[in-house]
């Protein structure tokens, strides 16, 4: 089978790229957790069109098979889901030994992993990502949580699955505005190590929009590889694991001041475009390189900028941030196009430049 691996201080586990279920069982099988019991969890709509699909796919590899699915949204992310997946566990004797499939977005996958990461103090999982967002970003690196009181994510662990399987197939039947949404974080992937990567979306974005699987299975191989070479090398955010956060500062400010009405890869579309508007100023990007982010931005219906928020309201939500440290903002720039480099020192002109230019 396609794959890559990951590789983390204690543990060595493979992505697989498919464009079916049907390698799911080989996968099972190659990292040894046949016979098992298996708990599936899914979100209402995924479970309804691929819940069976991927049961049949494993009934042949596990003793038993549980489903566990709860309803879709982000709303769902929250301590009151995952108590009721406890609940599930406890009902259906799921032990040690049993493991748990998350089959869904990141939503899911981010629950599924932060209940077996700590329901008898850690049971084996998989990630079945079915979001472009989850098949190239959450799924990969092992962060699991759930958010709280209107904080995303405040609540979690590091927790790496046994296996990640992709099936690229399962984008035909994503919503538009999700898979779009998906194609911000796969743009970002561009600035933040080559500009190759970028020009390989920009000659292929109509397959891509498309969906076909050879170009989508690229793209999102590519982005695995970068994420996954950097989560080896500083698993927990010491420091090179900040550029996956590029366009994540202001665009997180941005996503809870619109009270999560943008979904997440839209609020990091308008912090890329207002991040590059730094590095231009700076002359560290040029408008070629702009210009080609913007037109690829627009290209899969992102928004540029927005009307309806303040830049005094976004610049002071940005210090509400958990990765605020010292009340010092940090920002991943661009030293040159697909060198980023983490910084303190940005300056609050610069900072209201970028947010006119996105807020207007
Ligand atoms: P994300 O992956 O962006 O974090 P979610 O897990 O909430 O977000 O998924 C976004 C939405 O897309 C949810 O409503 C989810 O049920 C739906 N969804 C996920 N995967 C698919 C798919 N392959 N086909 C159709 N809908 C899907
Ligand atoms: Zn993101």
């Amino acid at each position: 089978m396609n794959s890559i691996y990951v590789e983390t201080n204690d543990k060595r586990y493979p992505i697989y790229f498919a464009h079916d279920f049907d390698g799911l069982g080989k996968a099972v099988e190659e990292n040894g957790l046949l016979g098992r019991k298996l708990c599936i969890i899914s979100d209402s709509n995924v479970s309804s069109i691929y819940g069976e699909k991927v049961k049949k796919a494993l009934e042949d590899y596990f003793e038993s098979i549980f489903v566990y699915t709860f309803n879709a949204g982000e709303k769902s992310k929250n301590l009151n889901t995952i108590s009721d997946f406890y609940e599930f566990f406890l009902e259906n004797h799921i032990d040690r030994k049993t493991v748990v499939a998350a089959l869904g977005g990141g939503v899911c996958g981010d629950m599924a992993g932060f209940a077996a990461a700590t329901y008898l103090r850690g049971i084996k999982f998989i990630q079945i990502p079915t979001t472009l967002l989850a098949q190239v970003d959450s799924s990969v690196g092992g962060k699991v949580g759930v958010d709280f009181k209107n904080s995303k994510n405040i609540i979690g662990a590091f927790y790496q699955p046994e296996f990640v399987y992709i099936n690229t197939q399962t984008l035909d039947t994503l919503p538009e505005r999700e898979f779009n949404a998906g194609m911000a974080e796969v743009i970002k992937y561009g600035p933040i190590y080559s500009h190759e990567f970028t020009e390989y979306i920009v000659n292929n974005k109509k397959s891509v929009a498309q969906r076909d699987k050879h170009a989508l299975e690229h793209i999102i191989k590519k982005c695995c590889e970068i994420k996954a070479e950097v989560v080896s090398k500083d698993e927990k955010e010491g420091g090179l694991r900040e550029i996956l956060n590029f366009g994540h500062t202001i665009g997180h400010a941005i996503e809870t001041k619109m009270d999560f009405s943008l979904l997440h890869g839209e609020c990091v579309a308008l912090g890329m475009n207002a991040v590059f508007e730094i590095c231009l100023k700076r002359n560290t990007v040029n408008e070629n390189e702009y210009k080609e982010l913007k037109e690829l931005l627009e290209y899969f219906k992102l928004p540029l900028n927005i009307s309806s928020i303040m830049p005094d309201e976004v610049y002071s939500q940005m210090f509400l941030d958990k990765k605020v440290k010292n009340n010092q903002l940090s920002f991943v720039l661009l030293e040159k196009y697909g060198k980023p480099f983490s910084t303190t020192q940005v300056n609050k002109d610069e900072i209201y430049s970028a947010l006119n230019a996105v807020l207007r």
